[in-house]
């Protein structure tokens, strides 16, 4: 079969070898190319030019959602719900403790990833409670909670600033903020699917706030909704601004948009394709030169999409998230072993070097072939 050759390409592929930066017009050509191999051939490319080598990482994670109770109304949200609805729930602290240690006690995790929705009906010392008692309990597990988005809402809860509120975070426990919240930047999409939340500009704020106090974060895109070309490539170089600012931000996740439940489904929206996902994987390696992880995020890729996503320009599969396999498979005591094994097995059989990973992306476990 014969390949189409993308000639577009070539300029951008002289750029790539030469380590030279990718500008707007450059991402946009990028993604309005249709030669896929091409794409994952330069993402992979870029990602060993800045010194990648053959390590695929993943960490062992817990996922944690405190309360689902949430004043923002995002439209692409399928999770959070009104106080009065049935659905809802807030879970105490010394609850949410319980069950983390109960869960750790089935099996092992080394970080508690968590985000929330923004419930009115609780006050800041809800969430320093919460990370204190998290780290009291479990001081060996890196507490990664709470979203730009969340941290602005404990400032609208407490009166403090951004810096007040993740230095007393800090200093009960808190290791790094998750990525999300971000959605897309550019405020035509912002107006359209998340009136209510804040200007991307706090988001930010948060972020180099969080950078300048030594606390490391993530960052993300979701993207395939109504945004355009053009305002995804602005998203990714905003985050690299930022990164050339601060240089905190660990890893960052695109993140496919799953209209399921939401007011697209109704709208006729879709589940973005393989491909698209592929796509924007590569493009997002090769325009942010400056974050050294790029996440395929097996959950919403699948794992088979995830694995041909390690040769574009991917180099981390996330974790082995335990509540799910807790949630579906009650009681079974080798749900994350057998979860790492799988792992290891898709990342060794995409030829690739499996490093089980802390948060900070410290070695934990290699499998060498
Ligand atoms: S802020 Fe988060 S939880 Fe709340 S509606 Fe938006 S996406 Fe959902």
């Amino acid at each position: 079969m014969a390949i189409a050759v993308d000639r577009a390409l070539d300029q951008i592929r002289e750029k790539v070898e030469a380590n030279v930066r990718l500008d707007l017009e450059d991402g946009l050509t990028l993604l309005e190319s249709d030669d896929l191999l091409a794409l994952g051939e330069l993402a992979d490319l870029s990602r060993r030019v800045r010194g990648g080598d053959d390590k695929v990482y993943f960490v062992q994670n817990l996922y944690l959602n405190q309360t689902n109770v949430c004043r923002v109304k995002c439209k692409f949200c399928a999770f959070a719900a009104t106080q009065k609805q049935e659905q809802a729930y807030t879970t105490t602290p010394e609850e949410l403790v319980a069950d983390a240690l109960a869960q750790r006690e089935v099996t092992g995790f080394t970080e508690i990833h968590m985000v929330n929705g923004e419930n009115p009906h609780v006050d800041f010392e809800f969430y320093r409670d919460t990370i204190r008692r998290l780290h009291e309990a479990m001081p060996d597990v890196h507490l990664k909670c709470y979203t730009a988005s969340e941290i602005h809402h404990m400032t609208t809860l407490s009166g403090l600033s951004h810096e007040e509120v993740l230095r007393e975070l800090k200093a009960v426990g808190l290791g790094s903020l998750p990525g999300g919240g971000a959605e897309i930047f550019a405020e035509r999409v912002r107006r359209l699917v998340t009136p209510g939340k804040e200007h991307p500009d706090i988001w930010f704020h948060v972020h180099d706030a969080a950078h300048k106090m030594g606390i490391p974060t993530h960052c993300t895109m979701l993207y395939g909704h109504v945004e355009t070309y053009e305002e995804r490539i602005d998203h990714l170089l905003r985050l690299r601004d930022q990164q050339d600012k601060t240089g905190g931000f660990l890893a960052f996740v695109p993140l496919a948009f799953h209209p399921e439940n939401t007011v697209f489904e109704r709208r006729g929206f879709t589940f973005q394709t393989g491909a698209e996902d592929l796509k924007m994987l590569a493009v997002s390696r090769l325009m942010l030169d400056n974050i050294a992880n790029i996440k395929a995020y097996w959950i919403s890729l699948t794992m088979p999409v995830a694995q041909i996503a390690l040769h574009m320009g991917a180099n981390d599969v996330q974790g082995t998230v335990v509540r799910e396999s807790i949630f579906h498979s009650a009681g079974a005591t080798t749900g994350t072993e057998q979860k790492i094994a799988e792992l290891v097995r898709v990342v060794q059989e995409a030829g690739r070097i499996p490093v089980q990973r802390d948060t900070l992306y410290n070695e934990v476990r290699r499998w060498e072939s």
